[in-house]
């Protein structure tokens, strides 16, 4: 089968873990605060707190931001689970913004309408999520304006979208947001196995985030509230997780930020060679002109026209050993969100861009001959 998407493992990455392995320390040693700086030079970025997924990196990002009962969070109803449940975990409630159904991203306009109705409710959201679909940056510019207009704060869900650029800044810049999220699970563009990293340019927002990483617990000098009783001692001062990334997982997420830009690079170099081999009745997702995609997926939408069903499609190319998935289903469908009291019809343009959409493959050793395979197959279907 030709997977969907798949890790890049390099002789270097296994040496990394392996000399992990063999050293002192297996968990809270030095490589973790290394790959924080990191990533957090790579983005431009003030601070990175790494953790072990990037489920947790949004759960502490809502809770430093002080997400909790009777809040609001607002995000895109086309993405993975986690990008709303992080709101629930904080007692907050979860509401949706429609998707422009071109990119497939949070749409700007729909979002402004929805914060116009939402102010005369008095009903407005403490945090949005934007969430950098396939790899491509929403319009961050736009929906910033809106946050200062409104008043809320911005966490980017850009779990697919570690060296992308959107106006010339690196994603995780934080340059119109208050928290960027990535992901480091092994389809993503680097891996740490499990992994995620939340950065941000506030240095309360970072120390409540590492603080929330490990139990609640400081013992940082100047954050103490009463006078220290020792050189043992430390204070719970939160009700904290342990949701610290480990040393092994760290070095290898080192070792892969190395070959970053190369992936990113080659993810690029095979979307156009898709644009180009692609049959004429389907449609790439579109890229703005001021964003560079990371290409975590490549998505395409059927035709009107198409006489294959999406399912028949999908279920023929994996019978055909390619792969093909969906992302994503609309999370507003999902039983436990319709339970919420989330209904069919209530984010059309989400609706309809699930009815159309496949992914193909796409990781960076895709080869020449498997994509002509997929896109032959392809056309051979429709
Ligand atoms: C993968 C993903 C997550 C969750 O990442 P984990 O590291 O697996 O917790 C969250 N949001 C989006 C958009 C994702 O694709």
């Amino acid at each position: 089968m030709i997977p969907y998407g798949k890790q890049d493992i390099s002789d270097s990455d296994v040496q990394a873990v392996v000399d992990i392995l063999k050293s002192d320390y297996l968990t809270q040693g030095p490589k973790v605060p290394e790959f924080e700086t990191l990533v957090a030079k790579y983005c431009s970025a003030e601070f990175a707190v790494a953790v072990n997924s990037a489920t947790s990196a949004l759960h502490v990002a809502c809770l430093s931001l002080g997400a909790k009962k009777g809040d609001i969070v607002w995000t895109s109803p086309i993405s993975f689970v986690a990008s709303a449940n992080c709101a629930l975990y904080c007692g907050a409630e979860v509401d949706f913004v429609d998707i422009d159904t071109s990119t497939g991203n949070m749409c700007v306009t729909a979002l402004e309408t929805k914060l116009q109705i939402a102010k005369s409710k008095g009903q407005l959201p403490k945090i949005v999520i934007p969430v950098h679909l396939a790899g491509q940056s929403c319009d961050m510019a736009r929906i910033h304006a809106l946050s200062k207009q409104y008043g809320f704060y911005i966490i980017e869900d850009a779990s697919h979208a570690i060296g992308g650029n959107y106006k010339g800044h690196k994603v995780g810049s934080c340059v119109y947001s208050d928290v960027t999220v990535f992901s480091f699970h092994p389809v993503k563009i680097i891996t740490s196995a499990e992994g995620g990293m939340a950065l941000t340019n506030n240095s309360y927002i970072a120390r409540t985030m590492k603080k929330f990483r490990s139990h609640g617990i400081t013992n940082s000098e100047e954050e103490l509230q009463e006078i220290s009783h020792g050189p043992w001692y430390y204070e719970q001062q939160a009700l904290g997780y342990n949701y610290r990334m480990t040393e092994l997982q760290a070095a290898l997420g080192i070792s892969q930020l190395a070959r970053l830009d190369k992936f990113v690079k080659q993810r690029n170099y095979l979307a156009k060679q898709y644009n180009a081999l692609l049959p004429k009745n389907v449609h790439h997702l579109t890229q703005n002109t001021n964003t560079e995609s990371a290409y975590h997926l490549y998505i395409i939408h059927l035709d009107e026209k198409v006489s294959n069903s999406q399912k028949s499609l999908i279920t023929t190319l994996r019978a055909h050993g390619i792969q093909a998935h969906l992302h994503y289903i609309p999370i507003h469908l999902q039983p436990y969100y319709q339970a919420l009291g989330f209904k069919k019809g209530d984010f059309p343009n989400a609706e309809v861009y699930y009815s159309k959409a496949i992914t193909l493959p796409l990781h960076p050793n895709l080869t020449q001959s498997e994509q002509l395979f997929i896109t032959d197959t392809l056309r051979g279907l429709l």
